[in-house]
């Protein structure tokens, strides 16, 4: 059996439609993309502007284990990044750990959810979400600002690929990898607020983000939101 592509107009949600057909046992590499979604949502279940124009995509993975799953939106982020320096635009930045900036501004988000079977993970559903042609909300960007002429249908074939040849794996962050992400990290030098006081320094292997507090101590975050003490302000 090979992966499937759902391809539909609307949808109110690709990720719960996508977890609909992963209940039902979905291969791997399964991908459900919608033209527009009424539902969409971002982390914490923030609601997900998606209107006709934008990139909207989610993609099962079957992990062998649930170790490091948080691995999963950085290297999404690198896989969605290294698939628009294909098309032309190399500036994409990465925002720990979910959001994808061109010029300071949200271009997409990234969302990985995981379903469980008792204390064992079952699949995971990853959504990318993209800004392209559709209009977007204060504060975002889309990909037709730089690149008159771009669609949804020219970006999904190369970047469902690359989506695909990820296998969910859990081995820690390679050198290679973290080389790339230092390369796109947004945060790096910048001050945040909160959940700690400090400036950013990166991600471990482990995918955290290092913050290092005013008494030159460093603290890892595993996981969350980070709060900005001034969008433009770098140390
Ligand atoms: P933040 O963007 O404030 O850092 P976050 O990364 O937690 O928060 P998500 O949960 O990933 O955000 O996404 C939801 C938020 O993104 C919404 O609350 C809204 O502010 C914003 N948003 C919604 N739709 C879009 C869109 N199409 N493009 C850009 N931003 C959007």
């Amino acid at each position: 059996m090979t992966a499937q592509l759902h391809r539909l107009e609307r949808a109110t949600s690709t990720m719960d439609l996508l977890h609909q057909v992963a209940a039902e046992g979905a291969e791997p590499g399964t991908a459900v993309v919608a033209g527009e979604q009424s539902g969409g949502r971002g982390s914490r279940g923030r609601h997900w502007e998606s209107p006709l124009g934008g990139l909207w995509l989610s993609v099962l993975y079957r992990p062998a284990s649930a170790a490091r799953v948080e691995l999963m939106s950085l290297r999404v982020g690198l896989t969605v990044a290294a698939a628009l320096a294909e098309i032309g635009e190399p500036a994409v930045r990465l925002k720990w750990p979910n959001d994808l900036l061109l010029d300071d501004r949200k271009l997409g988000g990234i969302l990985c959810e995981a379903r469980w079977q008792g204390d064992a993970l079952a699949w995971m559903v990853v959504g990318v979400g993209l800004n392209v042609l559709n209009p977007v909300p204060d504060g975002a960007v889309r990909l037709a600002e730089r690149h008159p002429g771009v669609t949804p249908e020219e970006l999904l074939p190369g970047l469902l690929d690359r989506l695909r040849a990820l296998d969910g794996g859990n081995a820690p962050l390679t050198a290679e990898e973290l080389g790339r992400f230092a390369a796109r990290d947004w945060l790096c030098g910048r001050r945040l607020t909160a959940p700690v006081a400090g400036v950013a320094e990166g991600i471990g292997e482990d995918g955290a983000l290092l913050v290092r507090g005013s008494g030159g101590a460093t603290t890892a975050l595993r996981a969350g939101t980070v709060e900005l003490a001034d969008t433009a302000g770098r140390s």
